[in-house]
């Protein structure tokens, strides 16, 4: 009777995972979504990121920080 329930969860398409992403526990992250839509959270501290850090994890595989900008002042520094 629960297998066909079972078996929608389970058949649910691309939960991702990132190891020790979480910028507050350097827990692991995971990929969800509700009925507001998709959402990354941490598995051990509940840690919800903000649209902006879904979005770069979800196109880098990793939350950078966003702060490149000494980074960038320096190459303009080299050039
Ligand atoms: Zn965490």
């Amino acid at each position: 009777m629960a297998t066909t329930q079972i078996a929608e969860k389970t058949g649910r398409s691309s939960t991702m995972l990132w190891f020790k992403q979480c910028q507050r526990c350097e827990g692991d992250l995971y990929l969800d979504r509700d009925m507001y839509g998709p959402f990354v959270a941490c598995l051990q501290c509940g840690y919800y990121l903000t649209d902006t850090q879904v979005k770069t994890i979800l196109a880098t595989g990793r939350l950078e920080p966003e702060r490149k900008e000494g980074q960038m002042k320096e190459a303009v520094l080299v050039a």
